[in-house]
């Protein structure tokens, strides 16, 4: 197996031209399923390289087909997702955003890229058995890109007997991957309750109702939900996000109704749905109590990601063949962050990394999400190899 290793030091050759792709596409971002120039790119690169495409699931998504040269049943699925944020990028480099208000601030670009750079490499060689899919999916930001790409037929018309994703973590130092057998990331859920009254004229609140009263109580109330019914060896979060009621115009009238929307995250479907009941409840209490009613809505949008065991150990060997065991932590804690890439998870088993993108000294480290944020183009090649070495676990010595 050693003898077939892939480093980072070994595709040192193509830093030049990764570093290239990926900053044309960090300057041209594309929110979810409007990625039509970056899925052109990929589709013109992995065909440039002998590789079979189908586009289309999910709108923009290209899936990429390279069968080994030696025979082999086993199918793989290794998925990058490519859809950029709704933010203004603040800095200012010269690959920076070209689009007003859309940036590449969570690394998708990176992530398009190193899966790019290990398929190219892969098409060079071919030296596995079995077959690997190459899963470029839209909208993992929000959109659920990969429940619309399996809605569509993604697992039908490409089977894989298991599934992997990557995503890059800035903190985490260049030349680290870290990981866990088990959730990973949490659900990631939209609540949202409407306090409804009469409203009034603030001057005689006595004669209506007042939605405000009910609605002020439950914001405190909700995090009585975290401290009082989620157990403490579990987790959870409730955050509100969006108030809405009245018009600034008029601050001497009562409205009659406010809105209140958060985001809920969770590990266990479990706790999932304690969250979901206790939301409704309360704000049906505490209306009540109020002489208002309530309208609770809970939109389930990502599930936790759970890393199947037997894959975490093989993206584990992975890793560890990249940048050597001392360089990745197996047992990372869960993050509160959400993705859809648990979809996957969901119907096949497999596992998904982080990769380090490096300190601020090392040249990328603004969180995610950040209008500061970028991906660090040192790691490109260690994604690549990573990606190269789980093909060789998964499908080389058949
Ligand atoms: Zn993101
Ligand atoms: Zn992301």
């Amino acid at each position: 197996m050693s003898s077939s290793r892939c480093t980072p030091e070994l595709l040192a050759e193509r830093q030049v031209d990764l570093t290239a792709i990926r900053r044309d596409i960090h300057r041209h971002p594309e929110t979810a399923f409007e990625e039509q120039r970056t899925a052109q790119i990929v589709a013109d690169k992995l065909t440039s390289w002998g590789i079979e495409i189908h586009r289309g699931l999910g709108k923009t998504g290209v899936v990429g087909t390279l069968k080994g040269k030696r025979p082999g049943q086993k199918t793989i699925g290794l998925r990058a997702d490519m859809d950029a944020l709704h933010l203004q990028e603040k800095n200012d480099f010269d690959y920076a955003s070209v689009h007003e208000n859309k940036m590449h601030a969570c690394g998708h670009d990176g992530h398009t890229t190193m899966l790019l750079g290990a398929a190219q490499h892969l098409a060079e060689v071919r030296d596995f058995a079995g077959t690997v899919h190459f899963i470029f999916q839209p909208a993992e930001e929000g959109l659920g890109g990969a429940r619309v790409m399996i809605e569509e037929g993604l697992f039908d018309k490409f089977n894989c007997d298991a599934v992997y994703g990557m995503h890059n973590m800035p903190g985490l130092p260049v030349g680290h991957f870290a990981i866990r057998p088990g959730v990973l990331t949490a659900s990631s859920d939209t609540w949202q309750t409407r306090f409804k009254g009469t409203g009034g004229h603030g001057a005689m609140p006595y004669r209506g109702t007042d939605p405000t009263l009910p609605a002020a109580q439950f914001i405190t109330a909700v995090q009585g939900i975290i401290g009082r019914n989620v157990s403490p060896q579990q987790a959870a979060v409730l955050s509100v996000g969006h108030i809405a009621a009245g018009t600034a115009g008029s601050p001497n009238v009562i409205p009659s109704e406010v809105l209140i929307r958060g985001t809920a995250r969770s590990y266990s479907p479990a706790v999932r749905d304690l969250l979901q009941r206790r939301l409704a409840e309360l704000a049906k209490g505490i209306a009540l109590a109020e002489g208002c009613e309530a309208e609770s809505e809970y939109l389930r949008r990502y599930p936790p990601l759970v890393n199947a065991a037997e894959q975490t150990n093989i993206a584990v060997e992975a890793a560890a063949m990249t940048v050597g065991r001392d360089n990745v932590n197996p047992n990372v804690p869960p993050t509160t962050g959400a993705e859809d890439f648990a979809f996957m998870l969901e119907k096949k088993p497999g596992a998904y990394i982080l990769i380090g993108n490096g300190g601020t000294e090392e040249g990328g480290c603004h969180n995610v999400h950040s209008p500061l944020y970028d991906f660090n183009d040192r790691i490109l090649t260690t994604g690549a190899a990573y990606w190269v070495n789980l093909v060789q676990l998964e499908l080389g010595s058949a």
